[in-house]
């Protein structure tokens, strides 16, 4: 095993530290660079020992080492999940100039899962850059997921047409469930998935939006038989296209051959 994993994973659990200054704060409309971490309930600034992603929740064991309040399970989740999702990214899709552009999508993935788990809003901040950086990194540098075999070497990449598709097939589908629906699909998830198309290319659209009907109905169905939650329970849809498309991400190609097997 090369140096380059190991490094990859422990740059994904600093960036995920970062993602949690991220989710923590662009829902309430704080800076993001500034001021520096402070805990959530006594307002001390985090020393920057105690501020080790992972390492530093153990130690404290999950509570704030001046005031003793609970730090929430989703800090080192979202750190360890952002870590495991780059190496995956690498052991995927290899090294490129491609990766970084594939790391920050996994990343915002990560990112809209948490916010729109707390909050049930998908931020703009998020999904308007990412059109724009998807379109044009899509059409000259992004490897089209679908055409991943066995090796990275045999990706080809998504392009511009199939990247534009794959916008106004992702936020047009949306829409269109968001009028039908009246208003139980928010304009969030048209510009997340408008988003995801960007990236992805139309196929991607459609899978990722399979998966994520697929496994938030089951939750949804789950919650209802299991913890009596009515039906008018909102379960935010976010969570789930991101997971549908990061399925997509690493077995799109998979998923599609052994579905066309049958
Ligand atoms: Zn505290």
């Amino acid at each position: 095993m090369s140096y380059i994993e190991p490094a990859l994973f422990i740059f994904g659990l600093i960036v995920g530290s970062f993602l949690n200054v991220c989710i923590h704060r662009i829902p309430r409309g704080k800076s993001i660079v500034s001021p520096s971490s402070a805990c959530p309930a006594c307002n001390t600034p985090i020393k920057p020992w105690d501020n080790i992603p992972v390492l530093s929740y153990i130690i404290l064991r999950g509570k704030c080492r001046k005031c003793g309040e609970g730090i929430s399970i989703h800090y080192p989740t979202v750190e360890l999940l952002n870590a495991a999702l780059y190496w995956s990214v690498l052991n995927s899709f290899g090294i490129g100039w491609h990766l970084p552009v594939v790391l920050a999508f996994a990343s915002a993935m990560v990112v809209i899962t948490f916010i729109d788990l707390d909050f049930q809003v998908i931020p703009d901040v998020i999904t308007l850059p990412g059109i724009i950086i998807g379109l044009i990194s899509a059409s000259f540098l992004l490897p089209d997921p679908f055409s991943l075999q066995t090796s990275a070497l045999s990706l080809s990449i998504v392009g511009f047409k199939n990247s534009v598709t794959g916008l106004l097939l992702g936020g047009g589908l949306f829409y269109l469930i968001a009028v039908l629906s009246r208003g139980g699909m928010g304009g969030g998830d048209i510009k997340m998935m408008a988003m995801v198309g960007a990236f992805m290319g139309w196929k991607a659209v459609f899978l990722t939006t399979f998966i994520g009907s697929l496994t938030g109905s089951i939750v949804g169905i789950s919650l209802m038989v299991f913890k009596g939650k009515g039906r008018k329970t909102k379960i935010p849809f976010g969570p789930f296209l991101a997971l549908g498309s990061l399925i997509t991400l690493f077995f799109g190609g998979e998923i599609i051959r052994w579905y066309f097997t049958f």
